[in-house]
């Protein structure tokens, strides 16, 4: 990912929120060549400092007004869209007399974070006022609320808005931000805006995979990552309830289809700890249909091997179940190499 980005004059921050921030990652990715470690929770960065990572570290949500403190503290920049965020951020580097950088976010068009390009002015003028914040660049964040996909259009405004910007601060910007793992698409076909010279990538690094378009990245490796949980009941039941039917434990109401009797397995694993649509058996013919807080249940009639009670299953995660499995403090992370 390193290289294929330095190809192209792009440095890339190695984005760790997806596995809370597991100092093991976050070394691989600064060995690997990664200029910063970003995460979105202070929590996981002052985790990887304990642990002894370097960094430098870039905060990667907005910080709230009560953290402002300690992202001055553990962070090197920090993610900004309000001149509120901007003014604090000044008083506290001024009472450690410590600089912090920040990027500003620019919406384009996602409708999560960012000034809108027409506030560019308002926000130049606030970072012009401060000593000890050092505007750093511009970013954009896309294919994260609202879906939309980056396009040379909408990374193009982000580079707009970035020299409006230079041109209020009378100086030039280290860094055009343009965005995650879905910009990668604009960087293969050639079509990411020139300017661009940073990419804050989590999923391609973790798990080899894009979200946004559905859709796995070649050049990368899948099984990067496994999550694994042991069989507590193996059993052929029928595949529709018998009785008057509720509401689950989540309060949907559950669809039956009545296959028959099928053989079934149960995982010691639940929605506390994965995301039940996001995990992949590696195992074939087996299937995931359905989960409680603690019950993962597995439709095995088809399994090409015979599961057993006692037997670890294996899976395959997405980007959701990856950052459920690494939040539950009841699965346990294994770094294998
Ligand atoms: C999570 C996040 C990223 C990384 O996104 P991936 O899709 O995992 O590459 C980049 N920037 C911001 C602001 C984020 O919150």
């Amino acid at each position: 990912m390193v290289s294929r980005c330095k190809a192209r004059g792009i440095s890339v921050a190695g984005v760790t929120k997806g596995i809370c921030g597991h100092p093991s990652v976050a070394q691989v990715m600064l060995e690997a060549g990664c200029k910063w470690v970003a995460d979105s929770r202070l929590k996981n960065i002052q985790l990887m400092r304990e642990a002894g990572v370097k960094g430098p570290f870039m905060l990667l949500r907005i910080p709230m007004a009560c953290e402002i403190d300690c992202a001055v503290d553990l962070a090197s920049a920090t993610l900004v869209s309000t001149v509120e965020a901007i003014e604090l951020l000044e008083r506290s580097c001024v009472a450690k007399r410590k600089s912090h950088g920040v990027i500003v976010m620019i919406d384009v068009g996602d409708l999560r974070e960012g000034i809108l390009p027409c506030e560019v002015e308002g926000i130049g003028k606030s970072l012009k006022g401060c000593r000890w914040v050092t505007p750093l660049g511009v970013g954009t964040n896309v294919g994260c609320y609202g879906g939309v996909l980056p396009s040379p259009d909408n990374i193009g405004e982000l580079v707009q808005v970035g020299h409006d910007l230079e041109g209020l601060l009378g100086y030039k910007l280290e860094f055009f931000s343009g965005g995650s793992t879905s910009s990668l698409r604009l960087l293969e076909k050639g079509e990411l805006p020139e300017d661009v010279n940073q990419l804050r990538i989590g999923e391609a690094i973790l798990l080899g995979r894009d979200v946004t378009h559905r859709q796995v990245i070649p050049y990368l490796r899948q099984d990067t990552m496994m999550f694994e949980a042991q069989v507590i009941e193996v059993r052929s039941k029928p595949s529709a309830p018998k009785g008057e039917l509720g509401a689950d434990a989540f309060g949907n109401a559950p669809k039956w289809v009545d296959r028959g009797v099928r053989k079934r397995a149960i995982i010691a694993a639940g929605r506390q700890d994965v995301r039940p649509e996001g995990l992949f058996p590696t195992g074939k013919g087996i299937s995931v249909i359905g989960a409680s807080s603690d019950h993962l249940l597995l439709d095995v009639e088809e399994a090409t091997f015979s599961v057993r009670w006692g037997d670890a299953l294996s899976f395959y995660m997405d980007y959701g179940c990856m950052l459920a499995a690494a939040t539950s403090q009841y699965v346990e992370k294994v770094i294998v190499q």
